[in-house]
């Protein structure tokens, strides 16, 4: 077996920064693009100073494949594109298959998606229509691989989907949450964090489970007068394999679409925007700190204490999170000069982590 100090830095925790296409507003606007890239590093260009260059190195950093290319005033490309376009498939290939091999080694895994909304999180984890994110790619490739392995191993995969809204869980995968509230996060020796009565569903597709999660996050958010944006989304496969000869093993993926990292400007109250702010600053801060601690625990700097206990996203996420697990984070950008202060918000997160 692995030990966490036996792993390089890098196996544990990798990085990506994804640039999506303009869209219309920002085409509309005239916009150009601050963003170039030299191989997996990304400068951003401050649009109101041109001598103001920042520099970030990643693991990887993707164009979109679609989209970037030169319009008829040739204004969305970048003088220099380097970098590399990407398309669901390789964003998959680069970043999904590590985290699968892992979890099918009997590893946690954790992929999370950073952003401002709008960004492309939610295309990068779950797609849109044919095409389709790193999380339905995922599991096509795990239940494939179960079909072709039933000889040598039985594999027996359980799912679940919650929503963290204020540092409160709901199960996403239970018609009666939205009446029944919020579920209680506990925590027993041997098992570590967990959600009490969270619905866990043994499956062998996950689509028609995506769908309703995605529902039941629509409604949930329209119910509580607020917007899914505010809001982790967090799924939650676990894998039980047997081999033929007879060893168990026991794994599980987590995959988090984090909620929007932008300034909080909510329609709600004062006091709601206030508390729903405070509660998603707290969360990405403690899972930027719980993610930093981890790279020097790896490193072995010194000896770190690590923040789990912080919010509830790390509690969930502490067993995969560390140790012999992989984490990848996918850090989600818009190539527009309006978003300048987002995007470099962004680009210093994911390089601070690790
Ligand atoms: P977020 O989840 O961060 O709020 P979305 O994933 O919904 O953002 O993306 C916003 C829009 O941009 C969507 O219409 C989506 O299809 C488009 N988009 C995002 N990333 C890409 C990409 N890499 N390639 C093509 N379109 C993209």
């Amino acid at each position: 077996r692995l030990r966490a100090a036996d792993m390089n830095r890098k196996d544990c925790v990798r990085v990506a920064v994804r640039v999506r296409p303009f869209n219309k507003r920002e085409k509309d606007a005239g916009s150009r693009c601050i963003i170039s890239m030299v191989t997996s590093s990304v400068t951003i260009q401050d649009p109101h100073d041109p001598h103001n260059r920042r520099s970030f190195s990643f693991d990887y950093a993707y164009w979109s494949h679609s989209g970037f290319l030169r319009d008829h005033n040739g204004l969305y490309v970048p003088e220099e594109p380097g970098g590399r376009y990407a398309d669901q498939d390789s964003v998959f290939q680069d970043l999904g298959e590590g985290i699968l091999e892992n979890a099918q080694q009997g590893y946690n895994a954790t992929l999370l998606a950073y952003g401002q909304t709008g960004s492309g999180k939610s295309y990068s984890m779950v797609g849109y229509g044919p095409n389709k994110g790193l999380v339905p790619k995922l599991c096509d490739r795990l239940f494939e691989d179960i079909r072709g392995n039933q000889a040598t191993r039985q594999c027996q995969v359980f799912f679940s989907m919650m929503e963290i809204y204020n540092e409160q869980v709901i199960d996403l995968l239970s018609r009666s949450s939205r009446t029944s509230g919020v579920l209680r996060v506990r925590e027993e020796q041997h098992r570590g964090f967990y959600v009490e009565g969270l619905r866990t569903v043994p499956c062998d597709s996950v689509e028609q489970l995506m769908e309703q999660g995605t529902r039941t996050r629509t409604t949930a958010a329209t119910h509580m007068n607020a917007n899914s944006s505010r809001s982790h989304m967090l799924i939650i496969l676990q894998l039980k394999q047997v081999t033929s000869a007879n060893i168990t093993k026991q794994s599980s993926i987590n995959l988090v679409d984090l909620a929007g990292s932008e300034r909080q400007r909510s329609s709600g109250s004062e006091a709601d925007r206030l508390k729903e702010g405070t509660a998603i600053n707290l969360s990405l801060t403690t899972l930027g700190n719980v993610i930093s601690a981890l790279a020097d625990v790896v490193v072995g700097k010194r000896a770190v204490h690590i923040p789990y206990r912080d919010s509830v996203l790390t509690k969930l996420l502490q067993s995969a999170l560390g140790g012999n697990s992989r984490t990848v984070m996918i850090a989600t950008l818009s190539p527009a000069d309006i978003f300048y202060e987002e995007s470099l918000s962004t680009l210093r997160y994911a390089e601070s982590h690790p």
